[in-house]
């Protein structure tokens, strides 16, 4: 059974919003290293989607490489972390086409706002996203 929840630090969420206010209008977009339900630090990678005004791609190289420290016990991906300029809070179409419903933790911010969701099977936005509560937790 999934946690509904995300405990993410005040700072965290800060640079959350950083990311996204440098990124003005296209995705931003990386990785969430943590545990569980924990999000311990944020890697920023670059957006290789064709259009990244509207989608967004992690660079390969950036989840093979944090695939790579997760093996050698450095770190859990815990979720992925894009950014709307559209100012659309929660997961797009296009996100819920291109998820894998595999329990990761996804994190969208969008005017600011910060919104989690975890990507399954069934989920009750767009069938593939549950909501998650976000938890500032320092
Ligand atoms: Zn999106």
């Amino acid at each position: 059974m999934w946690e509904m929840k995300l405990n993410i630090s005040r700072d965290l969420q800060n640079e959350l919003r950083r990311f996204a206010n440098e990124a003005e209008c296209y995705e931003c977009c990386g990785l969430m290293i943590g545990s569980q339900n924990t999000v311990a630090r944020l890697i920023l990678a670059p957006n290789v989607a064709a259009d990244t005004s509207r989608s967004f791609e992690i660079d390969p190289a950036y989840l093979i490489a944090a695939h790579k420290k997760q093996r050698a016990g450095a770190g859990h991906i815990i979720g992925y972390f894009h950014f709307h300029p559209n100012g659309v809070t929660g997961p797009s179409e296009r996100d819920a086409q291109l998820a894998t419903p595999d329990g990761m933790i996804w994190v969208i911010i969008a005017n600011k706002q910060l919104s989690a969701w975890r990507a399954v099977n069934f989920g009750a936005h767009l069938g593939r996203f549950d909501p998650l509560e976000i938890i500032c937790s320092a």
